[in-house]
Order: structure tokens, then sequence, then C-alpha cells
């Protein structure tokens, strides 16, 4: 079986996969990692459980996962042996790895290297390989990384106008995120419009609490919107996105505020809940948008603008645009969105059909008007399915590898890709 290992700031996820990639054996997510009221959620099948437990570290987290994996109760693995490939994500894999990649010590020198990019993130994933490499001896490690997808940007568009000089010895270019989701989207927009990805210019609109929009042209991210750290682009949940950096400069020499006070501001007071006032959660702001709350609507309003903006501006990048796929939280779930999103862009052969956007999540992901030019498509991410098949695919050898399958393998519970 394949065991699938995302380690976040403060969770870890893990799905358990037959050798095929057909069925989701096993799942779950351990949460709060760190904090008083850490738990877990486990599910087999159509069994789940939820149990509340501190979880002090990454450590005890990859040890409480073993512990419900090999749990009597549940039967999933009776040994470590059953485990035959091991994926993890990495959300940094800076301008070092280009793809996925099997685990050697070069490849952890490697990683540890990257880490600086991503604190928060990249010291977990670390820990989720070193625990794999002790619990899972001799079992092969595979590493899919975020930002590998969008190494193809061209320098035109990864580069900021800052020093070169500058720019080579600190690292500086716009690397990416969320390039697991996009990938996998992609290539299943292109497997739904049954037309190879190599023809088809597209534009993912990766709509989450995190916000990626990038631009796909012949199966290459040739744009994205999240630039050096995971602020740039759209406003997100609680992210501003672009805004000019001069209003760093004010806030810190002209209006006294310390550097962090500012950080703090950015990343974790805008977006969606900086504008409103209310809520970083979607659902929330657009019921009160809908109710006359002024502020909610005002976020409603920046937050569409932005993305339709950005679509126009990735169209005339690509030279044209055949299909606009939707997906992660809002972008799968909020037909409302997509249709504000989508108004206004019949420029681009963009149109779609109100009915069939209302029942997308029912099987029907195709939801553009019969007249429109470009196809407008709702795909739901599945990033672990994605790592999943590079880490087939990268320890060929392993039996099962030669019958994966591209499709979306049915998952018994609702673990969301973060
Ligand atoms: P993610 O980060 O992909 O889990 O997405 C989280 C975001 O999806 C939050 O802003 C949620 O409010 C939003 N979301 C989830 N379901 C819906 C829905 N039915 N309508 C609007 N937004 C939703």
């Amino acid at each position: 079986m394949i065991l699938i290992i995302n380690c976040g700031s403060s969770s870890l996820k893990y799905q358990l996969y037959t050798p095929d990639l057909a069925q989701v054996v096993a799942s779950g997510m351990i949460a709060k990692i760190g904090e008083p009221e850490g738990y877990i959620d486990h599910f087999v099948g159509h069994r789940g459980e939820h149990h509340r437990c501190p979880v002090p570290n990454h450590r005890a987290a990859f040890a409480l996962m073993m512990e419900y994996l090999q749990s009597p109760e549940y039967h999933v693995i009776e040994c470590p042996r059953a485990i035959t490939a091991i994926g993890h994500r990495a959300v940094h894999g800076g301008s070092v790895f280009f793809g996925s990649v099997l685990v050697d010590d070069a490849v952890m020198k490697a990683l540890h290297e990257c880490a600086s990019y991503a604190p928060l993130h990249n010291p977990c994933n670390i820990i989720g390989i070193e625990e794999a490499q002790r619990m899972f001896p001799g079992t092969p490690n595979v590493v899919v990384f975020d930002t590998a997808f969008h190494q193809t940007i061209p320098a035109r568009a990864h580069m900021y106008a800052l020093p070169y000089e500058l720019t080579q010895e600190h690292g500086i270019r716009r690397y990416g995120f969320h390039g697991t989701s996009c990938r996998y989207v992609s290539q299943r927009a292109a497997d739904l419009l049954n037309r190879p990805i190599e023809s088809l210019s597209m534009v993912v609109c990766h709509l989450g609490n995190g916000v990626t929009m990038d631009a796909v042209k012949g199966g290459q991210s040739i744009d994205t919107s999240i630039g050096f750290g995971t602020f740039g682009g759209v406003p997100m949940g609680t992210r501003a996105g672009d805004f000019d950096p001069a209003i760093i400069f004010h806030l810190v020499k002209d209006r006294g505020m310390s550097l962090e006070e500012v950080e703090e501001i950015c990343y974790k007071k805008s977006g969606l809940l900086g504008l409103s006032g209310l809520s970083n959660d979607m659902r929330e702001v657009s019921e009160a948008a809908a109710k006359g709350n002024a502020r909610c609507q005002l976020a409603v309003d920046v937050f569409v603008y932005h993305i339709r903006k950005t679509i126009g501006a990735y169209a005339a990048a690509m030279g044209g645009l055949d299909a606009l796929v939707f997906t992660a939280g809002i972008g799968e779930n909020s037909a409302e969105i997509r249709a504000k999103v989508c108004e206004g862009l019949g420029f681009l052969g963009v149109e779609i059909d109100p009915r069939a956007n209302e029942i997308a999540r029912k099987g029907h992901p195709n939801i553009s008007a019969i007249s429109a030019r470009a196809a407008t498509l709702v795909v739901p991410t599945d990033e672990e399915k994605m790592i999943a098949i590079d880490t087939v695919q990268l320890t060929m050898a392993q039996p099962g590898a030669a019958s994966v399958q591209m499709g979306h393998a049915p998952s018994t519970h609702g673990v969301a890709a973060s």
C-alpha cells in the first residue's frame, strides 16, 4: 500500500491507498499539534473516529498515526512492511527542485537548505520524512513540492524588477504555491475535456483560504499569482494579496508601527477578514453581504474583481483561453462566486450555464453554456492523489505501479486538501 503524509504547520494529514491508487483504504488528520485541544480524525471505509488528545509535536503526531493504522480494531496494516512506498508533501523546493524526487541524503540536505523560504512548513515536512525513514526502514520515500510545478515559469514572469545581483544572491523570485493542486486539476480538466493538455491554455483558480491563480499553457505553469512568500496575488482569507510595498514603509517609518505588527496585519488580519471585519470564511462573508452588510459586500467585490482581472491578464499572457477551472473550498462550492467571476468574461469566450453552475458539485464538472468558446469547469482538487501518483511513478518497481490511473480515487470521507 502507498502512504501519503502531509505535515502542515500544525497538522498532519494522511491517506493510505491501494497499490493501484484505485481506493483510499484509510485516511485521517491530526490537528492542533502543539496546542492543548489537539485531536485526531481517523477514517476507514465508512467508519470514522474523532478522538481528542493533546499532541505535543509532529513526531508524536506521526506515532499517533502509526498507532491508528496498526490498531487491531481497524485491521488496516499489520506491520510497517505492508507499506511499499511513502509520498510526502513539501511546501518549498526553492529553485533546486523542478519535480518530485526519491529521497536520499542529498535531497534531505537540499531540503534543509530550502527551509528558510518556508519556515513554518518545511521543517515540519522534514520531520515527516525523518519519522517515515525511522518507522519504515528500507521503504522508499518520495517528496512532492508545491513550488515545483511553477519552475517552468519563464524569467520574464518570475523575476522581480529588483537589482539583479540581489535577486540572485538571496534567491528572490516568484516561486508560487499550490502547484500540486494546479497540476492535478489541470490534468483532470484536460481529461474531462478529452483533449491533450499540450493543446490547452487554461487558467486555474484555486480559491480556498489560500488563493492561487495559475496560467497553465500546454500543461506547464507559465505564470502564477502568489510570489516569493505565501502572500501575494489575489486577497485571501486573512492575507492581503498584492499591494503597494510603499504602504509598509509608510506604516513603519511614518506611523510608528513595528515590522512585526505590520507583518501580522498583512498575513493574519487582512483579506476577507480585514475588509469585512467579520470573518475569513467566504460562507459567512457572502451570507452577510446578501443580508445587506456593506463591508462584506465590499470584501466579496474586491475578491471577485481581482480574480477576474487576473484571468484577463493570464489570457493575455497565454494568447488566448481554452478553459477556466475552479477548484478548492470556494471554487468548488460557491456557485455565487463562480457566477460573479465569470460575469463580463464573454469577450474571452467564457459563458456559464446558470443551472449547470448550481449543480456543478454533483458530478457535472462542465458548467459552460452551449455557446461558450472557452470551457468553464469545476474540478475538485486532490493533492494527496497527485502525490500518490508521483510516488508510484518514481518507485516503478513497486507492485501495481503500472496500472495507476489519473482518475479520482473514491475517497470515503472529506479530509480536505489545504
Ligand atoms: P480550503 O482552504 O480549500 O479548505 O477552502 C476554505 C474556504 O472555502 C473558506 O473560505 C470557506 O468559507 C470556503 N467554502 C467552503 N464551502 C463553501 C461554500 N459552500 N460556499 C462558499 N465558500 C465555501
